[in-house]
């Protein structure tokens, strides 16, 4: 290889590392949906949390039409036998009319309250719950969304990057160990740049300073590698050839 043939190969290297350094820097910044994700779970915990006071109020609400049914039916029997004609005896008929009017009725007017109270807030709570549930479902599409989108960048940005590796192994190994190394170690001294390119007014478009004149032209002719003398980096000349 001869010398321009050298740099010319360093200088598509550092191309090839500046993708790979963006693209390793764009699967960092990928959003995975963890916001998404936080906000899913949560409406999850909230409509599982309302669905089971609904599930209380409804067994318990099962529980007091079961009692209301037993004092109803005792009452019926009460009065049955009250009115039946069959209880002659009045002290007998003034304890069974005790037991109704002070017993019996009170604990039915009691229930009747509770039934009404619990029907108030299963319908509310039946309410809440599906405005829950349409809102989990929501935030979960809003998830499956974000993390496709996350996925299939992902594994974009995973192919580009096998891609350039190999691309970066085949043309480190067609790169001078010595070069190689030095061109490494300038790289992670200035920030990524280590070979620059001349302008054709011998300008160092690494650090803008002009190269003596002398300099400039025999970095054209590239008999040899040169480093600019004010910032270090490796000198490529990418303009025309003639003199
Ligand atoms: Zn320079």
């Amino acid at each position: 290889l001869t010398i321009r043939e050298q740099v010319a190969a360093l200088y598509q290297l550092q191309e090839i590392d500046g993708r790979i350094a963006r693209a390793e820097r764009e699967i960092v910044g990928l959003d995975a949906g963890e916001r998404e994700r936080q906000k899913a779970e949560a409406l999850e915990r909230e409509l599982e949390a309302l669905r089971q006071r609904l599930h209380a109020n409804e067994r318990e609400m099962l529980d007091a039409e079961l009692e209301m049914k037993s004092l109803e039916a005792k009452r019926k029997e009460y009065e049955d036998k009250m009115y039946g004609g069959l209880i002659r005896n009045p002290k007998e008929l003034q304890d069974f009319q005790r037991e109704v009017e002070e017993d019996l009725k009170p604990r039915i007017d009691k229930i009747e309250t509770k039934i009404l109270q619990l029907m108030e807030e299963i319908e509310e709570q039946r309410a809440a719950s599906a405005a829950a549930n349409q809102a989990a479902q929501e935030a979960r599409a809003e998830l499956a969304r974000v993390s496709s989108a996350y996925q299939a960048a992902g594994a974009g940005l995973a192919q580009e990057l096998e891609e350039l590796r190999s691309r970066r192994q085949q043309q480190v190994g067609a790169t001078p160990a010595d070069l190689l190394r030095r061109y490494e170690e300038l790289r992670s001294k200035k920030g990524g740049a280590a070979v620059v390119q001349v302008s054709q007014d011998g300008l160092c478009s690494g650090c803008r300073i002009a190269l003596p004149a002398d300099q400039a032209r025999a970095v054209k002719r590239e008999e040899k590698i040169f480093a600019c003398e004010s910032c270090g980096r490796i000198l490529h000349w990418a303009g025309p050839l003639g003199d």
